[in-house]
């Protein structure tokens, strides 16, 4: 019988990543005086972005760095967060500058997004980075996305020539990834809701990253044999009894018998996510300090 697919485990990786981050910020600070500060704009109550940005706030203290939260009322005019967006800008204490979606309806995200100065843009949606991105020149990338490749590269290694399914593309995952792994040398299919045939697609990836946002749509008999199944979907379903819990796009427990690696939902690509964010807040903190790039 076929053995089961090694779990990758997010969690450890993003705690490594996050130490590998606190020693470059420690050095930075002896080394050049620098503290790298992440400032993280929350407009409403959105009860699942108050527990994001807590998180994201407690691990940026913990790495040493400088945290500035900024909580605005649900009903801010646009006009109001456009102006903390340019005020934040011209900080020279803040160098990541991170607003949290989503925003109310009466707020226009794109538009608040492509405020934010490039330089300081470390999630990566301004469409300068997003097109950087894309045309192969240094960007800051969407944090979830890197951390979806870190973790496919942990399981696979090298990943040139590996043929890579995206089920997915959004402007945050999908795209993104999949313009990474062509930077990682893959042959990469991007598949979507009109795609023909999508089970067939899937069964071509060596490494499939799945990115939908559907619970356990993706099922076992989709998966090649050894494959790595990178799971970016966080899905709250219902269990009975008024109880519910996180899956993700995959079914976990069909694809564990037939792919080679996988990462679980809950710790799997979630925990990478803000980890990823601290690196890009000291990358963004070098390049504007003119402070040689550190490895992480
Ligand atoms: P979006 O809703 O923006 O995009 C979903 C994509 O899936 C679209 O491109 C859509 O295709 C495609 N899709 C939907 N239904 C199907 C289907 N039946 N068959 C094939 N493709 C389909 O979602 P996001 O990219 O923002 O997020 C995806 C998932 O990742 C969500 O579960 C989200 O919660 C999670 N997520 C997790 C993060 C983390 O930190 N781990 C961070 C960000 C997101 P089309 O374009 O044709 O409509």
């Amino acid at each position: 019988m076929r053995a089961e697919a090694k779990l990758i485990d997010g969690k450890a990786h993003a705690a490594a990543l996050r130490e590998r981050v606190a020693n470059v910020v420690a050095r930075l600070k002896t080394d050049h005086g620098l503290q790298p500060g992440l400032a993280v704009v929350l407009v409403g109550e959105d009860p699942a972005s108050q527990i994001y940005v807590r998180n994201k706030g407690k691990q940026t203290l913990e790495a040493g760095m400088k945290s500035v939260e900024h909580r605005l009322d649900a009903s801010t005019p646009e006009s109001e967060v456009l102006a903390l967006v340019e005020h934040l800008n011209q900080d020279p204490q803040v160098h990541g500058i991170l607003v949290q979606l989503p925003l109310p309806d009466h707020v226009d995200s794109a538009k608040v997004i492509n405020t934010i100065n490039p330089a300081k843009d470390v999630d990566g949606f301004h469409v300068i980075n997003a097109g950087r991105l894309a045309t192969g020149q240094d960007a800051l990338v969407a944090c979830t996305p890197v951390g979806c490749v870190l973790l496919a590269k942990y399981a696979m290694g090298d990943l040139t020539g590996a043929n890579a399914v995206v089920v997915g593309r959004s402007n945050i995952v999908g795209k993104p990834v999949a313009q990474l792994l062509l930077r990682e040398n893959c042959t990469v299919t991007i598949a979507h809701s009109r795609t023909k045939d999508l089970p067939k697609v899937c069964r071509r990836a060596d490494l499939l990253i799945a990115a939908v946002g559907r619970p356990e749509m993706i099922r076992g008999d989709w998966i090649k044999p050894g494959a790595c199944v990178i799971d970016v979907g966080i899905n709250r379903i219902e269990t009975g009894q008024g109880k519910t819990r996180l899956v993700g796009d995959v079914a976990f427990d069909e694809a564990r018998k037939v792919a080679g690696s996988i990462t679980p939902v809950p710790g799997g690509v979630g925990p990478m996510t803000i980890a990823c964010l601290l690196r890009s807040t000291v990358l963004a903190a070098c390049a504007q300090e003119g402070v040689e790039t550190p490895e992480i």
